[in-house]
């Protein structure tokens, strides 16, 4: 939601921020400016999937069309989700930021 109007949805895409609230117009690209360690973060995330993905597999062994239909949507949900969550949380951060 808008850190400012409360208005829904600071997202325009699945994992892509709006440029500007649809309601009171705050814009929402010069607040993310700066969050570039959102893509780390993203990058680290996907390591974990990966690794986990590995561990399982050598663990339960199970047949290749499994793993992938398993970690498919598993990774793209769970980076999905992160991006949301850390984009929503630096507007917000920086929104108060500027407040004076
Ligand atoms: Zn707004």
């Amino acid at each position: 939601m808008c850190p400012r109007c409360g208005a829904r949805t600071l997202f325009s895409e699945p994992a892509g921020l709006a440029e500007e609230c649809s309601n009171c117009g705050l814009d929402f690209l010069a607040l993310e400016r700066g969050g570039r360690f959102v893509g780390v973060l993203t990058m680290l995330l996907a390591l974990v999937l990966i690794m986990a993905a590995l561990a399982t597999d050598e663990w339960l062994r199970p047949p290749l069309w499994v793993t992938f239909l398993f970690w498919g949507p598993v990774t793209v949900a769970s980076v999905v989700f992160a991006l949301r969550f850390w984009k929503t949380m630096w507007v917000y951060h920086q929104f108060e930021e500027s407040q004076p």
